[in-house]
C-alpha cells in the first residue's frame, strides 16, 4: 500500500530514537527500539519481507527486502538503500523535538533533518515500488541501523548479513548504494574520515610553593601545543589536497593537566583530531604526526603517544563514478540540476565503499540544519528527494 510521505515523516519525527552517546539506552527517549517497532510495523503493512538484527541489547538493525524481477543471487541487480535510525540528543533544543511542526514549508522536529527525512523518502520509494512491481525493477533492499551518530556499530554489523547463506536477507554484497543523510539533494561523492588519539606529557609532583622540586607536565605540554600548531598550519594543510574536499586538517581539541593550583602537575594530555583526505591512511597520518613531534628541538622530553581511540574511514570519489553518474542524472531529471559535492563529516558510506560496494550519500535538507536546536527540513526538497530515490530504483 501506499504511503503518505509528509504524515511518515511527521510519524518518524513523533517516536524519540535518541542515540545515548555512549551513556545507557535505558529510558524511554534513549535508544532506537521504539522507532523499530515503528518500522516493523510498516515494512508489515508494505508487504516486504524484513528482519531485526541486534547490535547490543535492546538496540536493532531493522532490513527490509523488496525482490526484483530476477533473484539477485540470480543475474538479478541489488540495490541498497540506507537511513540510520538514531538521532542527536536534543538538551538545548528551543522547540519541541517530537511535536512535528510544519510551518513556512518546513517540518520542525528531531531528525526531520538528519536523518528521518531521507528515511522517509526511502520509505516512500520503496513502498511505491512495492505497489507498482515495474518490470525490470532491481532487488531493493532497505536497511535502518542503530548507533550512526556515536560509533558507528549498527553498519559495521550489516555486512555480516550478506556473508555466508544466500537465505539471508540480504542475498549477497549489494552493487550499490545510498546512504540517506542531509545533503540538499547534491550527490556526495567523496568525504572526509578520521584518526583521533591522546597524547601526555609526564613531570613529577610537588608542593607548589616549592615548584623547583617538581616537574610540571603542563610547561612541557604547551611545547608540544606550539609544536602541533605549527604543524597543523605549515605541514598537514600543505601536504596534500583534495579538489572535491579540501585539505587535510588537524585540530587540538581537549586538554586537561593537574590536580589542583597548589600542586606541581605530574601530568597533561592532550586528543588531537586529524581529518583525513579520501584514501589517506589513518596509521600514516598518526605516525607522521608522532614523527614530526619527536624531530623538534625544543621538545627535549618524552611524549607519550596513545594508539589512535577511533578511526573513521574516508569516502573517495574514485570508487563509486558510474553510480554517482546515475543518480545525478536522476536528479538532474527531477530538479533540473545536480551538483557532486565532496563534504568533511563521515558516513555510513566510507563503511560500504571500505567493504567494496560503490556507495554515495543523497537526500533532502540541509547538514546545517542538522543537530541544531531547531531542526527542520524543507518539504518541497523532501518530495524532490523521494520521487529521485524511485525513479532511481525504478531503473
Ligand atoms: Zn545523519
Amino acid at each position: 500500500m501506499p504511503l503518505d510521505l509528509i504524515e511518515t515523516l511527521s510519524q518518524l519525527v513523533a517516536i524519540p530514537s535518541v542515540n545515548p552517546m555512549g551513556g545507557s539506552a535505558a529510558g524511554a527517549r534513549f535508544g532506537e527500539a521504539r522507532l523499530t517497532e515503528y518500522l516493523e510495523t510498516l515494512f508489515d503493512r508494505v508487504g516486504l519481507n524484513h528482519q531485526r538484527q541486534q547490535v547490543t541489547p535492546g538496540r536493532e538493525n531493522i532490513i527490509a527486502r523488496l525482490d526484483g524481477d530476477r533473484s539477485a543471487t540470480d543475474g538479478g541487480r541489488l540495490v541498497l538503500l540506507d537511513a540510520h535510525q538514531d538521532t542527536v540528543p536534543v538538551a538545548g533544543m528551543t522547540i519541541d523535538p517530537w511535536t512535528p511542526t510544519i510551518r513556512d514549508g518546513r517540518l520542525y522536529g528531531r531528525g526531520s533533518c538528519d536523518t528521518k527525512g531521507g528515511m522517509a523518502a526511502m520509505l516512500w520509494a520503496i513502498a511505491r515500488l512495492a505497489e507498482e512491481r515495474p518490470p525490470r525493477m532491481p532487488t531493493v533492499v532497505m536497511t535502518c541501523p542503530v548507533d550512526e551518530e556515536y560509533g558507528f556499530t549498527g553498519v559495521q554489523a550489516l555486512s555480516e548479513l550478506w556473508q555466508g547463506d544466500s537465505e539471508r536477507i540480504i542475498p549477497r554484497k549489494p552493487d550499490a548504494v545510498i546512504v540517506a543523510e542531509p545533503t540538499g539533494l547534491g550527490v556526495v561523492v567523496a568525504h572526509k574520515g578520521v584518526v583521533r588519539w591522546r597524547c601526555h606529557t609526564h613531570g613529577r609532583a610537588a608542593h607548589s610553593a616549592n615548584p623547583a622540586a617538581g616537574d610540571n607536565a603542563v610547561y612541557k605540554m604547551a611545547r608540544v601545543l606550539e609544536a602541533f600548531q605549527r604543524y597543523a598550519e605549515k605541514v598537514v594543510g600543505q601536504v596534500a589536497s583534495h579538489d572535491l574536499c579540501g585539505p587535510a586538517t588537524l585540530s587540538v581539541g581537549t586538554i586537561r593537566g593537574g590536580d589542583s593550583v597548589n600542586t606541581v602537575p605530574d601530568l597533561c594530555t592532550i586528543e588531537i583530531d586529524r581529518r583525513l583526505l579520501p584514501n589517506e591512511d589513518p596509521e600514516k597520518a598518526y605516525r607522521h604526526a608522532v614523527d614530526y613531534l619527536s624531530r623538534q628541538k625544543e621538545i627535549d622530553f618524552p611524549v607519550d603517544h596513545e594508539p589512535p581511540f577511533l578511526q573513521g574511514l574516508t569516502l573517495s570519489d574514485e570508487d563509486n563514478g558510474v553510480l554517482a553518474d546515475r543518480l545525478a542524472a536522476v536528479v538532474e531529471e527531477v530538479t533540473g540540476q545536480c551538483r557532486r559535492v565532496g563534504v568533511s563529516y563521515g558516513t555510513h558510506a566510507a563503511f560500504f565503499s571500505a567493504a567494496g560496494v560503490p556507495a554515495v550519500v543523497f537526500g533532502p535538507g540541509s547538514i546545517e540544519n542538522a543537530h541544531t536546536d531547531d531542526e527542520s527540513l524543507p518539504l518541497d526538497e523532501l518530495e524532490q528527494a523521494a520521487e529521485i530515490i524511485y525513479r532511481f530504483c525504478r531503473g
